[in-house]
């Protein structure tokens, strides 16, 4: 894209979708320009909602979360892979009652409060759908009790594809996408469907919430394989900020990217000056 149309672009953006680690913060400590730049968008009346991959935290959490950082955000501006698959569920098993879910005892209760019995165990009877999360309380029983269901046929969906969660300490995090190597290892399935990044139904509440096409939506994220992906698969503007994993020799490599700024506090300028100018 040259300069001239990448202004275009920019000044027809209406809303960003907001990764969060390795974006706004990082291992949870706010970048100092992230105020900033939200404060910016306010002013520049571009909307914004914050997207993560990480179904191990329910939405209540994340809020809960982001106020204790100083960026208090209602739920209706958070998207979490756990949120948008219970949306999925609904518009694709709208008859779905009872799920099995190996998740964290919060996103059970998010998979409750939105209508859902959980089952937990065989004697139980068998669950219309079985869902399988970022599990950081994760048991053998009850992952045992998964393997069975999945191996049962019963369908079968992941909430994203991730198979480590990025951490600065010294341990490995294992992720959703790496329980359903183990759960393929012993069923021979894989999922039917992973509703998280980079699938583009997880931007589809966004742009049926704010109204919008995906060319007026932007992207902004520090991976290549899951927003900048997501982003080029939905026809929305791909920004990649080098605050988190992709480094920019990664970035200049990879056909994904619209643009690629150092931080959020460089779009900013960007957006700014493309509203001014238009
Ligand atoms: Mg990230």
């Amino acid at each position: 894209m040259d300069e001239r149309d990448l202004e275009q672009r920019l000044a027809g953006i209406r809303h960003l979708g907001l990764d969060l680690d390795g974006t706004i913060y990082r291992d949870g400590v706010v970048f100092e320009f992230t105020k900033t730049f939200l404060a910016r968008l306010d002013k520049l009346g571009i909307g914004y909602t914050y997207i993560t991959n990480n179904s191990s935290q329910s939405t209540a959490d994340y809020c809960v979360k982001l106020k204790r950082i100083g960026l208090p955000t209602p739920a209706s501006q958070v998207l979490t892979s756990g949120r948008v698959t219970i949306d999925w569920l609904a518009a694709n098993y709208p008859d779905a009652r009872a799920l099995n879910v190996l998740g964290t005892r919060s996103l059970r209760d998010e998979f409750r409060e939105a209508g859902y019995s959980i089952v937990e165990k065989s004697e139980h009877g068998d669950p219309d759908v079985v869902v399988v999360a970022f599990d950081t309380e994760i048991s053998y029983s009850r992952l045992c009790t998964t393997a069975y269901w999945i191996a049962k046929g019963r369908p079968y969906v992941a909430t994203h594809p991730d198979l480590v969660c990025p951490t600065d300490l010294e341990t490995v995090l294992v992720d959703c996408g790496a329980l359903c190597a183990c759960l393929e290892s012993v069923t021979g399935r894989r999922p039917d469907e992973v509703p998280g990044k980079p699938n583009p139904c997880m931007l589809d509440p966004i742009l049926a919430r704010h109204d919008i096409e995906p060319s007026q939506l932007a992207i902004v994220g520090d991976r290549l394989y899951t927003d900048m992906e997501m982003a080029s698969r939905t026809g929305a503007l791909g920004v990649l900020v080098l605050t988190g994993e992709a480094t920019r020799e990664e970035a200049q490599k990879s056909p994904l990217p619209d643009l690629i700024v150092e931080n959020i506090d460089s779009l900013g300028d960007m957006l700014s000056k493309a509203k001014r100018s238009s």
